[in-house]
């Protein structure tokens, strides 16, 4: 298949998401073709990418000098002093705001490389290579980047525009199930605050997405990517529209919190949780209708996605929930704001809800 390219026109940058198959051996000439220039490049890789990979890239970018980072990604490396590391790497090879600082990983990798990136010198050349269907799908999109800290997640962080995405479908053939389980959810996240018909499209489609059969997975990565790509071309710095992109992140982000952001409960696997709360309180709240909330969790239980909240957290977790919910970056009083959906593709902003009345919702969801 033919790569396809989108581009991405924001107020602080034009960029090209360029989406294939065996990609990584024309990065040279991908980088070329879109009019990017430098002399030298430090490439932050994680490292569970295969040695074979590792070769082509470096044997792609041979007219370059090359420096190579390996990163360990985990939800407790997403640090600040992992960041730390490799604006020191820059400073230490003396790079300049025209050379390059390429990641190639998931979400994590991306997030922590791009943070690097915007505080280097205030911004040097970035490119995004993702390589979990999470980040291909969502996260190096739209050009958030940041850290955890001990208070909660991508607390400390930017807005960096890369200068490129390249998302190589052969990078999905090594991911674990589980993984893919975790962009799937992000792309059906897309589908439910967006597009009915792409909803439909997964419904009927979901086993072959997840089992990585073509033409299905180009055209989910794809598709998500577009509706990523409007959002952000309107709301860049999430004055108000781009906050649909957080259905389902608030309780999300309050479960891997709780959980210590460990290997117990992946990002993916927290917002297919937190989707799943956020349509239940929707329903609860008279604003979604019974038929699609039944839809969308028949989906969920057929596509067999993560979907027993009671597998991770107990009655006695609700307070601990609660005191992340509170601290999320979106809540500006003591309510809790959240994204709910009144219908799918149509989601609602902006809800304000009291702490007493969400902890009553929460207990009866866990203890049900
Ligand atoms: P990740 O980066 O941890 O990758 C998941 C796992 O897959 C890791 O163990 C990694 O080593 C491994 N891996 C990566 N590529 C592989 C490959 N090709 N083959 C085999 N293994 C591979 O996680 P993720 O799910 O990609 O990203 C999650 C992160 O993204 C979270 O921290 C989340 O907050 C962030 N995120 C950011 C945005 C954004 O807009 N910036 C959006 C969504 C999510
Ligand atoms: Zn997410």
């Amino acid at each position: 298949m033919k790569p396809i390219k989108l581009k991405i026109n924001t107020k602080t940058q034009k960029y090209s998401i360029i989406i294939g198959s065996n990609l990584m051996f024309n990065i040279s000439k991908i980088i070329r073709d879109n009019s990017i220039n430098f002399k030298k490049c430090l490439v932050v890789i994680d490292k569970n990418i295969s040695n074979k990979t590792i070769s082509q890239i470096k044997k792609s970018l041979n007219r370059k000098k090359i420096y190579i980072h390996f990163f360990k990604a985990s939800e407790i490396n997403k640090n600040i002093n992992n960041v730390n590391k490799i604006l020191d790497i820059l400073l230490n090879k003396n790079f300049s705001r025209e050379d390059c600082l390429i990641s190639v990983g998931g979400g994590i990798t991306g997030d922590i490389s791009g943070f690097a990136a915007s505080l280097f010198k205030r911004g040097l050349k970035f490119i995004n290579i993702p390589t979990t269907l999470l980040s291909q799908v969502d996260s190096s999109i739209g050009g958030k980047t940041g850290v955890n800290t001990k208070y909660g997640k991508n607390l400390i962080g930017s807005f960096y525009q890369p200068n490129l995405v390249i998302s190589d479908i052969q990078f999905l053939k090594t991911l674990p199930n589980r993984e893919v389980i975790c962009g799937y959810g992000e792309i059906l996240k897309h589908s439910l605050i967006a597009n009915k018909n792409f909803f439909n499209f997964l419904n009927r489609n979901s086993k072959k997405i997840i089992n990585l059969k073509s033409p299905f997975i180009e055209k989910a990565i794809s598709e998500s990517c577009k509706i990523k790509k409007n959002i952000v071309e309107k709301d860049e710095k999430e004055k108000n529209l781009r906050k649909i992109l957080n259905f389902g992140h608030t309780f999300a982000h309050a479960y891997e919190a709780s959980l210590g952001y460990s290997k117990k409960l992946n990002h993916g696997e927290a917002v297919i949780l937190g989707m799943k709360t956020a349509l239940s309180f929707s329903l609860k709240n008279n604003l979604l209708k019974k038929d699609e909330y039944f839809l969308i969790n028949n989906h969920v239980t057929n596509s067999k996605l993560p979907s027993n909240i009671k597998k991770f957290f107990k009655t006695q977790d609700l307070k601990k929930i609660m005191s992340f919910m509170l601290k999320d970056k979106k809540n500006y009083s003591d309510k809790i704001s959240l994204v709910l959906l009144k219908k799918i593709g149509s989601p609602i902003i902006n809800k304000e809800y009291d702490k007493k009345n969400l902890s009553l919702f929460l207990k009866k969801e866990l203890s049900n």
